[in-house]
């Protein structure tokens, strides 16, 4: 029996219009979800699919409101035996926070696939019509089951917890860094190699029921002559900090001194690191024992602010949330 997906449309570059042919210039979040999956002449023959116009946004203006509105409705929507499987169309500046958002809130095992698209619709080759294509067959296949939520790009299948954007306007913006791919897609069939050992949706821990927001938590980018100050004021008007600092997530030592005063304080503070790769592990580099921080490893620091911004629903407790850092 054929597959039902569910498509959640939010806009982005995927929805773009613009000048006939041309790449940039041109505005995000135009096209309705019935126009992008028009453009699909397999689509029929591989799934049944209802289209949701869900919102029509720049991805820069997804807002915490419009995730816990989201996985609400994911949730419930999985419930029901009429949907095997989720796509979610989303911009691709921010995709990644959503992924790894939805990753860690979502309670179902059905495949959640999110896709967008770095030409506008209306571009020569644009890349939307193939993203898609392949977002709706990795949601209505077997194998893309208890993955967690997963990103389609290019022919790649990323963990959304390993996804980042890592190029501003070429085809294969989208990269799952150190940690690569699980996988490619030929078509509409996927192959995957790999599998992320970290938990996520089904074995999450956090739970949304009830919560009408989520603690707020700023990132702090660290650079050279960077003031402490900043920190401080920070802290006063969120629930947590990022810091994302040099190298191993290194800071100076007029960073160091603040940090450590605001954690004695009982500030939560994210130790993680502005170079893309890599990782920032407990006590290398510096020492989170002494300091009173939580190591990010191989979070970014948007995807750490994410992490924390549940984590703090659940406790402040440095020690505690360091272990969701290991586990998630
Ligand atoms: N600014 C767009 C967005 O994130 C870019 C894109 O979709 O590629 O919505």
């Amino acid at each position: 029996m054929q597959k039902h997906i569910y498509i959640l449309a939010t806009g982005g570059t995927i929805a773009g219009v613009g000048e006939a042919g041309a790449t940039e210039g041109y505005a995000s979040g135009v096209l309705p979800v019935e126009a992008l999956l028009s453009g699909l002449p397999r689509l029929p023959r591989m799934a049944e699919v209802t289209g949701e116009q869900y919102a029509s946004l720049n991805s820069d203006d997804i807002t915490q409101a419009i995730w816990l509105d989201m996985a609400r409705r994911l949730d419930s929507l999985a419930l029901s035996d009429r949907y095997d499987g989720f796509v979610i169309t989303h911009g691709t500046d921010t995709l990644e926070e959503s992924a790894y958002f939805f990753h860690l809130a979502l309670r179902t095992d059905k495949p959640v696939v999110i896709t967008g698209a770095m030409r506008p619709a209306t571009a020569t080759s644009a890349d939307g019509p193939l993203n898609l294509y392949q977002a709706v067959a990795l949601a209505a296949s077997e194998e893309a089951r208890g993955h967690g939520v997963l990103v389609v790009f290019n022919e790649g299948i990323y963990s959304a917890r390993d996804v980042r954007k890592g190029n501003t306007f070429r085809t294969h913006a989208i990269t799952g860094g150190d940690m690569g791919s699980l996988g490619l897609m030929r078509d509409e069939r996927p192959v995957f190699y790999h599998a992320s050992l970290k938990r996520h949706t089904a074995r999450t821990c956090f739970d949304l029921s009830g919560v009408e927001s989520l603690p707020t938590v700023a990132i702090a980018y660290f650079h050279v002559d960077a003031q402490p100050d900043i920190l401080t004021q920070l802290a006063r008007t969120h629930d947590g900090l990022v810091v994302a600092g040099a190298g191993d997530g290194i800071v100076s030592l007029r960073w160091e001194a603040r940090m450590r005063q605001l954690c004695a304080q009982g500030v939560p503070i994210v130790r993680a690191t502005r170079v893309p790769d890599g990782a920032v592990f407990r006590n290398a580099g510096m020492s989170d024992d002494d300091m009173g921080t939580i190591a990010a490893d191989t979070l970014s620091p948007e995807k750490a602010r994410v992490l924390l911004m549940l984590a703090l629903g659940r406790t402040r407790n440095p020690a505690e949330i360091q272990q969701m850092f290991l586990q998630y």
